[in-house]
């Protein structure tokens, strides 16, 4: 069973976009995971296909109805569906890697990607949409936080980032930012790859990068270190 991800959006046309490239894009080729894009619009009302209101109680902009929203979300859940169902939205759980490896070692998603001033709080309780945020920023639309979120979750999925690669020495993983990398050429404008990575000596290599990590963790995220 792969993982399978729903998009629901007034842009279907931006997906697969940029997950349609490079690794997550062999891997949706080759069928190790899937993306359908649905358009809300198609449950829009009247010749015109209305999908947005203006906001009860006055203000600018408009919202996503809840009868448009639900009858497009009704539509493209299936019959025993236990997909998350996630609405993309900055007053959303801030997404973290440990929920992306949760979501990665599910069956999919169906996200929902907001865009105007958002949707009708109606449809987000009656559906039990989980309110998801990918930065404490404001975006004009869902779809690119939906290909965020799918990013992440797609390249845990076994395959797409080929054999070796386990992830498990990347940042956050172990509560903790990673430790610089480095490559040829050993010297470049004056500066050298630090004597402990070509020494060769494994156990001092694995003590070097656990200290770098632990110290640019405490310059630049000490919030990490509480948890
Ligand atoms: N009026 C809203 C912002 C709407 S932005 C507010 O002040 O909270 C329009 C849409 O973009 C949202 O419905 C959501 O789907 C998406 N979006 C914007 N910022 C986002 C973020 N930081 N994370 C996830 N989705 C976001």
């Amino acid at each position: 069973m792969v993982f399978r991800a729903t998009i629901l959006t007034l842009y279907p046309e931006m997906f697969p976009g940029p997950l349609g490239v490079s690794l997550a894009g062999e891997g949706l080729k080759t069928g190790l995971w899937s993306l359908e894009s649905r358009q809300i619009r198609e449950h829009g009302l009247g010749r015109h296909r209305a999908v947005d209101d203006t906001p009860a109680g006055g203000g600018p902009g408009m919202v996503i109805r809840c009868d448009v929203l639900a009858a497009a979300l009704d539509a493209a859940v299936e019959a025993d569906d236990t997909r998350p169902r996630l609405l993309m939205s900055p007053r959303g759980q801030p997404l973290q890697q440990a929920r992306v490896r949760e979501l990665a070692a599910g069956i999919g998603a169906i996200i929902v990607c907001g865009r105007f001033e958002g949707v009708d709080q109606r449809v987000i309780e009656a559906r039990g949409l989980e309110e998801v945020s990918i930065g404490d920023y404001v975006l004009s639309g869902g779809e690119i936080a939906a290909m965020v979120l799918l990013d992440a979750c797609v390249r845990l999925i076994p395959g797409v980032m080929g054999k070796d690669h386990s992830g498990d020495e990347e940042s956050f993983e172990g509560g903790l930012l990673e430790y610089p990398h480095y490559t040829r050429p050993r010297d470049w404008e004056g500066r050298s790859i630090p004597d402990v990575l070509t020494g060769g000596n494994h156990a001092e290599i694995a003590r070097w990068r656990r200290a770098e990590a632990e110290r640019i963790t405490r310059e630049r995220r000490p919030d990490l270190l509480k948890g």
